[in-house]
This record gives structure tokens, sequence and C-alpha cells, in this order.
């Protein structure tokens, strides 16, 4: 079989959003990400970095929060929210992060390449339209997602958000778009407090937002079953053109922000039964765009077994069916998901 065409967007210009010492969101995490790129720069196709201009930026945010970062750029440093810091030149490091991002996945849906990956930073998921908030400055594939739509001809399109938090940002985009199925792995009650499974979206949209909370303390089990079980049933009902996700490694055993266990392994599991959903369901149209992750060993054990699913030759061997009896919490989450969306997804909860 030909080589698979994997892109790698890596640019030392994302280390210059830089915060108070001691913040999680630092360089140092695209430091192990990149360590990690390097380890398979050979198997990797550079994709170079650019900044999103206004009319990129207007799909998703509103004009007001244009003006407010470049405020923000003339008083920095300074605070947007009480986590969000930006430094003096964050409005150029925000701008080349979503730039990125909507060209990642324009090449992926042009099929120039199999899969790929933008480390990027700062993260997106948690921006909202007219607001900077939970280390966000601008929402990174939402972006990319109103891209493929305006310039692509892509109709359909599922985000997986499998970072550790809900992407609020991201739902708010689309719950009211049918067209733009949104799914969350999260930590639930956690920050940034949405993403209750009986958020299904709203109007045209209801139906098109499948949230997955889960109590802290999961691990590989939970989330692997999850995948099995509600991503793939909800994806062949959903037959999305592209595949967009959201990965964030803060689900990691190691993370200090949060408090699952997902392990490297876990992920890379993940990470094959995304990929096969993509080959099978999306003609393999898949990107992946960093969010969160704050251990610096999770990042590195995750991004590599991310690249390791993206890379394979042929589709990865997926993880066997995991048990999701009542009562346990993967039977319950299931039970949860189920309840919200009743009837909606045939073979919701059941494992193929
Ligand atoms: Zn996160």
């Amino acid at each position: 079989m030909a080589p698979r065409s994997v892109g790698a967007v890596a640019d030392p210009r994302y280390l210059d959003h830089e915060g108070p010492d001691g913040h999680p969101e630092r360089p140092d995490r695209l430091r192990a990400v990149g360590e990690v790129l390097d380890a398979h720069a050979d198997r990797l196709t550079p994709v170079a970095a650019r900044e999103a201009d206004d009319e990129e930026i207007l799909r998703v945010h509103s004009q007001e929060h244009l003006s407010v970062l470049s405020l923000a750029r003339e008083q920095a440093p300074v605070r947007l929210d009480a986590d969000t810091y930006f430094a003096p030149r964050s409005e150029s490091v925000a701008r080349l992060a979503a730039g990125a991002a909507i060209d990642l996945a324009r090449a992926v849906a042009r099929r120039e390449l199999d899969t790929g990956i933008a480390a990027v930073r700062p993260p997106g998921h948690h921006a909202e339209a007219g607001r900077a908030m939970g280390f966000c400055l601008l929402n990174n594939v939402a972006l990319a997602a109103q891209a493929l739509r305006a310039t692509e001809g892509v109709e359909r399109i599922l985000i997986l958000d499998w970072d550790v938090h809900h992407g609020n940002g991201t739902q708010h985009s689309f719950e009211d778009d049918r067209d733009v199925l949104y799914v969350s792995t999260h930590q639930f009650p956690y920050y940034p407090g949405t993403g209750d499974a009986g958020e299904t979206g709203t109007g045209a949209g209801e139906g098109a937002t499948v949230n997955l909370p889960l109590p802290a303390g999961c691990g590989d089990r939970e989330y692997v079953g999850l995948f099995q079980r509600v991503l793939v049933p909800v994806t062949r009902a959903f037959r999305p053109d592209v595949i967009l996700v959201s990965a964030g490694y803060d689900a990691h055993a190691d993370d200090p922000l949060a408090a699952m266990q997902v392990s490297g392994e876990g992920f890379g599991q993940m990470a094959a039964i995304v990929r096969a959903l993509a080959d099978d369901e999306a003609g393999g149209r898949l990107a992946f765009i960093l969010e969160g992750g704050y251990s610096l060993d999770g990042l590195r054990e995750g991004v590599s077994a991310t690249l390791d699913a993206a890379l394979a030759p042929e589709a990865p061997a997926l993880p066997p069916a995991v048990d999701a009896e009542e009562g346990t919490l993967l039977g319950q989450a299931i039970a949860q998901v189920a309840a919200a969306h009743a009837g909606r997804f045939p073979g919701l909860g059941a494992a193929d």
C-alpha cells in the first residue's frame, strides 16, 4: 500500500503566546508535542501556519470580539477572564492557530492529505462567538468547520471533542445547525458547566448535539466503550463528509487539571476507532486539532498514539467490545444518552 500522507502543523510562533508563571496553558506544552512530531518527521508532511483573516473569523465570531482582541493587543499583557491571559503577541498567535486549523482541514477535505494534526495553541473550544474563555481566544475547530462549508462545498461535518472539558463554544456555534454534528465526551459536572446529556441541540439542530458526560475517575474502559456504543452508531447514522477532532489530552491519568484515567494506549484505541470510522463513513477525511492537555507526558503519549493510528497504512486493529452492564459507570453513561436521544440513532448502546 502507498504510504499515508499525514500532515502536521508545527510552528515556533505558537510559543509566543506566554502567560503568567505557573499557568498550565504554557509554551512547554507545544515543545512536548513538537518532540513527538520530530520523532515522526520522516513520515509527516509539513503544513504551513498562516494567520486567519477577519472574513474567516467572522464566520464564527462577532465583530465585537475582534475589537476586544485588537484592544487587548494594545493593552497587553491583560486577562480576558480569570483563566485567560493575553500577551502582546497573542492575537497573532491565535490567528495562526485558527488559520492552520482551517488549512489543515481544507487539505484533508480536498484529499491533498489523508489526515493530519494541527499542533496549535492557544486551544479553541471554549471560545464563544462573542468572548474569549477558558484559555481560548478563537474557536479553531469551529472556524475550520465553517471554512469547509464556505469554500470547499462540504455539507456535513462531525466534530468529535474528546478534550476532558465540554466545548461550550463549539456546541453553541452549531447547536441549531443540523449539518454539523457535535459529539463530546467530558468530565461532568466540571468546567465550564455545560454539556449535560439533555443538551441535544435546538431548533433545526435538535438531535445534532450529543453530549456524553462522565463522572470523575473514568478511564479507557468508559471512553472506548462510549466510542464503540455511541460514537460509532451516531456517526453511521449521520454520514459526515469530514470528521474534525477537538483532540485534547487532558483526560490523561497524569493531567493536573482533570480527574480522568485515560492512558496513552486508551488514546490510541480511541484514535483507531475514529480512523476506522473516517475510512468507512467519511471517505477517510479526518483532521485532528489540538485542544487541551496539561501534563507534558500525557501530551507526548496521547499525540504519539494518535499519530500511530493516523499513520498506519491500513486501518489499525480495533479494541474488543467493552462490556456495558447496567449499573456500571459505562452502562449509566449509555443509558443517559439513550434516554436523551430516545429512538434517534439506530443501534445506540450496542457494540457491533
Ligand atoms: Zn480541556
